[in-house]
Order: C-alpha cells, then sequence, then structure tokens
C-alpha cells in the first residue's frame, strides 16, 4: 500500500533504471521519478516513458508493489510475441531479451523463427515490430 509520495517529472542528470523494465534510462532524458514512502519503505524510482503510458496503466498493481514483471507480462499480452512464420499461438512459450536499449529479440518456442520489437523509450513514439533478422552468430 503506497503510503505518501510524489510524483514529478525530470530530466535526467544520471542514470537511473526503469522501475518497469529496468532500462537504463539515457541522461537527459524526460522520466517520472516518485519518491515518497511505499509499503513502509523510502523508495525513489524512476518510470520510462514508454512503461508509464503502455506498462502502467495496465500491469501494475499498486496495491501489490512493484515486482519487476510488469514489462514482461505486457509483452506476453501483447501480439509482438505472435510469430508470423508459423502463427504459432502459443504465446508463452516466445522467449525475449534485450539486444540493445530499444530492442528486443523474440524467438518463437515453437519454429525458432526471430524477429525484433522496437519499444521506445519515450511515451509518445510507436513501437514497431522488425521481421527478418539477421542472425547475430
Ligand atoms: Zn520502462
Ligand atoms: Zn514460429
Amino acid at each position: 500500500m503506497s503510503d505518501f509520495g510524489n510524483y514529478k517529472y525530470v530530466k535526467t542528470r544520471k542514470i537511473h533504471h526503469c522501475v518497469y523494465c529496468n532500462r537504463a534510462i539515457p541522461i537527459g532524458t524526460m522520466a517520472r521519478n516518485f519518491s515518497g514512502i511505499w509499503e513502509g519503505d523510502w523508495q525513489n524510482w524512476y518510470t520510462c516513458g514508454f512503461c508509464e503510458k503502455e506498462v502502467e496503466p495496465n500491469y501494475a498493481e499498486p496495491s501489490d508493489g512493484i515486482s519487476g514483471d510488469e514489462f514482461s507480462n505486457w509483452l506476453y499480452e501483447s501480439d509482438y510475441v505472435i510469430c508470423k512464420k508459423c502463427n504459432g499461438n502459443r504465446r508463452y512459450s516466445a522467449e525475449w531479451d534485450w539486444i540493445d536499449i530499444t530492442h528486443i529479440k523474440v524467438t518463437c518456442g515453437d519454429c525458432w523463427h526471430e524477429w525484433i520489437v522496437e519499444i521506445p523509450i519515450d511515451g509518445d513514439a510507436a513501437i514497431k515490430a522488425i521481421e527478418g533478422v539477421k542472425n547475430d552468430a
């Protein structure tokens, strides 16, 4: 349960990690900061624009606190884990990993087809699925 605290928007002056996706938010990015008492502890966390807009409203459960699974839950509920090659709809068999700060590589658990999803840090930028992944040996 949230006890008290403040949200404010800041332009980051050092690297902070987003509380949901755990990405390092680049210096100089507008990000939302929470500071205050949360579940009895002093907390100071940052949320990237993407997670604030897409993840938090749907996957954060304030009464349960923040587990770090919210971003993954968002991804697995999205269409971005559905394989276009085999039309596999066993979405939870897909595996994913960050390959850089704005790209995820998804691997189909059925046919091993791979694709990339571009996830912006900025909440106003579009999410893009990119087919035709180069194999990085
Ligand atoms: Zn984030
Ligand atoms: Zn597949």
